[in-house]
C-alpha cells in the first residue's frame, strides 16, 4: 500500500503491480487535470522528475499539446483529452484538479468549476485517491481585510461578471469539504494568489502575459483603471513547490499559496520595463467590473504547517519568463489549441 512510512504520501488506494522509486515509498498513479495548462504542465513535470507516473486530463481548451510534448514518449505519462465535467474511470492514488478556465476572459463560458469538481471528487472517492483543489484568492473577493488570511470568508459579489470563477471556486471548496466530511475523502485545499512564469497563456487576458507580451512587440502596455490597484505576483516554481507540500502533508486546508511582495499595476509596468525595454510605454483603458482594489496573501498558516514559502521574486522570476515568451511571439503561437 502507498500509505505507508513517512514519505507522507498518503493514499487509501492500493494498486498492483507497483515500483519502488525510491526507498520507504512506491511509485504512486496521479492524475492532474489541467495538466496541459500553465501551472499543471510545471506540476506534472515536478511530479514525472520524481519518478511517479502521471496521467493528464485536459480538453485543450486553453492548454496546449506544446506544454508536455517532451513528455511524449515517456512509459510514465499518459494525456487524455476529456473534459472533466463528463465522469471518467482511473485507478489512482492522488488527484491534482486544475482543470479550469482561469482567466476572465475564457471562464465565462463554462461550468468546469462546480461540475469539473463533482465528478473528480466522485472519482477520488471511488477508488480512494487524495483530492487537491485548486482554489483561488478570488474566493476572498474585493477583500475588506488585508492581507487577507484564510479565516477571512470574504466579499463577493454573487451576480457579477467574475461570479462565474469565484462563486465556483467557493462552490467547489464547498464541494471538497463535505466529501471530507460525509464520505471521508481526503482533502486539501489551496487558495492560489496571481502566478506568473514560462508557459502562460499568451492571449488569456492576465496581467503579468499582457505587460510581458507587449512590452515584447513593442506595444503600449495596458493599464486598467487608474493603475493603483495592487497584485502579489508569484513565481510558478513556487507554487508548485507549495502544491505538492500540500497534497503531502496531513492538513486539508485551506491554505494560501501566494507571494507577499505586493505591487500596483503601475509598479508592475516599471519593472517589465526594466526588465524587458526601458523604452516601454504605458497606456490606460477602462477597468473591468468587480476588479479587487487589493490583495496580498498572509501565508502564516502554510509557514508553519508545510513549511513553505515562496523563494523567487518578482524581480528575479519575470526574466525566466521572457525567452519563453520571445520565442512562442516569433513563432506565431498565440497560445491556444497547439
Ligand atoms: P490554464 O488556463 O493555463 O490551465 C487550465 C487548464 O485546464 C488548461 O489546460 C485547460 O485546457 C484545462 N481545462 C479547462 N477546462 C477544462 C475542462 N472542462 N476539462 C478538462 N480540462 C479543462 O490556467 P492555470 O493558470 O494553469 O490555472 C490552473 C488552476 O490554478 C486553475 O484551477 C486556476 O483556477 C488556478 N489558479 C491559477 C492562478 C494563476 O494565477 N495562474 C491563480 C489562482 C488560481
Ligand atoms: N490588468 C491591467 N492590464 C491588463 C490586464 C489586467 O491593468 O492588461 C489589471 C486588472 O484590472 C487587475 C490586475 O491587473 O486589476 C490583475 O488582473 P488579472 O486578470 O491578471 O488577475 P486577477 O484580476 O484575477 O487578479
Amino acid at each position: 500500500d502507498s500509505s505507508s512510512g513517512s514519505s507522507g504520501f498518503a493514499s487509501k488506494g492500493s494498486f498492483p503491480g507497483r515500483i519502488p522509486v525510491a526507498i520507504g515509498r512506491k511509485r504512486l498513479r496521479i492524475v492532474v487535470t489541467g495538466g496541459a495548462g500553465f501551472v499543471g504542465s510545471h506540476l506534472v513535470d515536478k511530479l514525472i522528475s520524481r519518478g511517479d507516473e502521471v496521467i493528464v486530463i485536459d480538453n485543450f481548451f486553453t492548454g496546449r499539446k506544446d506544454n508536455l510534448v517532451h513528455l511524449f514518449g515517456n512509459p510514465r505519462f499518459e494525456l487524455i483529452r476529456h473534459d472533466v465535467v463528463d465522469p471518467i474511470l482511473l485507478e489512482v492514488d492522488q488527484i491534482y484538479h486544475l482543470a479550469c478556465p482561469a482567466s476572465p476572459v475564457h471562464y465565462k463560458y463554462n461550468p468546469t468549476n462546480v461540475m469539473g469538481t463533482l465528478s473528480m471528487l466522485g472519482l477520488a472517492k471511488r477508488v480512494g485517491a487524495r483530492f487537491l483543489l485548486t482554489s483561488t484568492s478570488e474566493v476572498y473577493g474585493d477583500p475588506l481585510e488585508h492581507p487577507q488570511k484564510e479565516t477571512y470568508w470574504g466579499n463577493v459579489n454573487p451576480i457579477g461578471e467574475r461570479s462565474c470563477y469565484d462563486e465556483g471556486k467557493r462552490t467547489a471548496e464547498t464541494l471538497a469539504v463535505d466529501y471530507n466530511r460525509g464520505a471521508d475523502v481526503e482533502v486539501r485545499i489551496a487558495r492560489i494568489f496571481n502566478t506568473y512564469g514560462p508557459r502562460m497563456c499568451l492571449d488569456d487576458g492576465r496581467v503579468v502575459s499582457n505587460f510581458v507580451a507587449q512590452a515584447i512587440r513593442k506595444q503600449p502596455m495596458t493599464v486598467y483603471g487608474d493603475g493603483k490597484q495592487t497584485r502579489s505576483f508569484q513565481y510558478v516554481s513556487d507554487l508548485v513547490d507549495g502544491l505538492v507540500a500540500l497534497m503531502e502533508g496531513e492538513h486539508v486546508g485551506p491554505f494560501n499559496l501566494g507571494n507577499p511582495g505586493e505591487f500596483t499595476m503601475l509598479e508592475l509596468a516599471e519593472v517589465v520595463k526594466e526588465t524587458i525595454d526601458s523604452s516601454a510605454t504605458i497606456e490606460f483603458r477602462p477597468n473591468t467590473a468587480d476588479d479587487p482594489h487589493k490583495r496580498k496573501p498572509d501565508i502564516s498558516k502554510a509557514k508553519e504547517l508545510l513549511n513553505w514559502e515562496p523563494k523567487i521574486s518578482l524581480r528575479e522570476g519575470l526574466p525566466l519568463m521572457v525567452n519563453d515568451f520571445r520565442s512562442r511571439i516569433l513563432e506565431g503561437d498565440e497560445g491556444r489549441g497547439l
